[in-house]
């Protein structure tokens, strides 16, 4: 698709006007209509992201010698996300632009270290529980690694006697979630990290969506049962800044539980003529901004600030489980983060998702089971009672006859 460059340079008031107007379209997340995508902690960590972001946002993250800067916050920014995910003294890791990217990295320094060890014999695989995120898909295709997903239990968490089963001598790495995107549980960590250690075998736990909030919910007194490096066999981590962290889009932690296994992801090339260049993540330049925006929302906020943010988040989680409940619901196992979905025993949901659509909700589905699913924010608090009002609404419409349905639940 084409389209001319206009000539003459428009007027920047004029463009600016008419990007809000672009924007008259999209999901209403300001209002709380929107349960996906976008996390909404409130004015105040929006201003500090915007003003911190735009401090540095010239600034590029390639060049720790020239911008010293952005280094000294990166390593501040992955010393907290380790301090709160019990990592070792000897830990490391490195700011990423998201939890993609964090996961190919990982994924990426498990191979080498396979290598490395002279472990592997032919085609190197990953096992993976059904739930997990399709980065590990996409990181499997990207680097011609075999990716093994194995159903999960009953339950909805990985089968880790399954996935044992599904393991050979070419296994690099396997993985389990905390929690896990469709169902918002959190995966057996312990009897992973346990089989990790048996097999001798690289264990990831993605926490991209749980890793800046299930350490908060635990000190608002939840039990959350181990799931980072306080477990042995956890080797790497990720965990989303731009998710439950509250910071500005593009960036994420990937971390690791030794600087030793981090050099396995770093990139060191010298063979051309422009110099010696040393990259840790996927990107050359790196956007200084999402590396100060996070900086300063962690610190701005705090150990407090996150708890009772995190305090909202669960309360929100909590009333909606209450309401749904009601309407004939069944959550799908027992959540204790900011994720919920819900099945419903005899209508379709994603007709239910359709009649909640027209009335300006932009939420996601599950496939397997059938489910509403709601990512929650702390704003999500405020509008709770405005959700189950329209779902109670959107039951009766699709129990009275309403066949307009989605036909599939996508992100694309
Ligand atoms: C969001 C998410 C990812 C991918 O992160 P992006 O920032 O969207 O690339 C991976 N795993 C889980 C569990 C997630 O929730």
């Amino acid at each position: 698709m084409l389209k001319d460059m206009p000539r003459e340079s428009r007027d920047w008031s004029e463009l600016k006007q008419e990007m809000i107007e672009r924007g008259g379209g999209d999901a209403k997340w300001r209002e709380g209509k929107t349960a996906v995508y976008v996390f909404n902690a409130g004015e105040d960590v929006a201003q500090v992201q915007k003003e911190a972001y735009t401090m540095y946002m010239s600034e590029n993250g390639l060049g720790p010698l020239a911008f010293p800067s952005l280094k000294q916050m990166e390593d501040e920014v992955v010393g907290m996300g380790l301090s709160l995910l019990h990592g070792p003294v000897d830990a490391a890791g490195n700011i990423t632009s998201g939890g993609t990217d964090s996961i190919n990295m990982a994924v990426k320094a498990a191979r080498d270290h396979a290598f490395a060890n002279n472990r592997i014999e032919g085609q190197p695989n990953i096992v993976a529980p059904y739930s997990a995120h399709p980065a590990f898909d996409k990181a499997a295709k990207m680097m011609s690694l075999e990716l093994r997903r194995v159903a999960c239990r009953d339950d909805l968490l990985a089968d880790v006697a399954a996935m044992e089963a599904a393991m050979d001598n070419n296994t690099i790495m396997l993985v389990g979630s905390a929690p896990s995107f469709p169902y918002g549980l959190i995966d057996p960590i312990s009897e992973l990290g346990d089989l990790a250690e048996k097999r001798n075998t690289w264990l990831h736990v993605d926490a991209c969506v749980g890793g800046y909030i299930a350490p908060f919910v635990r000190m608002n007194g939840a039990d959350i049962p181990p799931f980072d490096f306080e477990i042995a066999g956890v080797c790497s981590m990720s965990a989303d800044l731009h998710k439950y962290g509250f910071c500005a889009k593009g960036a994420s932690t990937v971390l690791f539980r030794s600087e030793q296994l981090r050099q396995h992801m770093i990139f060191d090339c010298d063979d051309w003529p422009g110099g010696r260049m040393i990259t840790p993540t996927l990107a050359g330049t790196r956007p200084g901004g999402a590396i100060s925006a996070a900086w300063a929302v962690m610190n701005y906020l705090g150990i407090e600030g996150y708890c009772a943010k995190h305090k909202q988040v669960t309360d929100a989680r909590e009333a909606i489980e209450n309401g749904v409940s009601q309407l004939g619901f069944k959550v799908l196992g027992e959540p204790q983060l900011g994720i919920v979905a819900f099945s419903h025993p005899d209508l379709d949901v994603f007709a239910i998702y359709k009649q909640l659509y027209k009335k300006g909700w932009f939420t996601s589905l599950t496939t397997d089971p059938k489910a509403l699913h709601l990512m929650l924010s702390p704003f999500h608090l405020e509008v709770t009672d405005i959700y189950l009002a329209d779902l109670r609404d959107a039951v009766e419409a699709v129990r009275g006859g309403d066949t307009d349905t989605v036909t599939e639940a996508r992100y694309s």
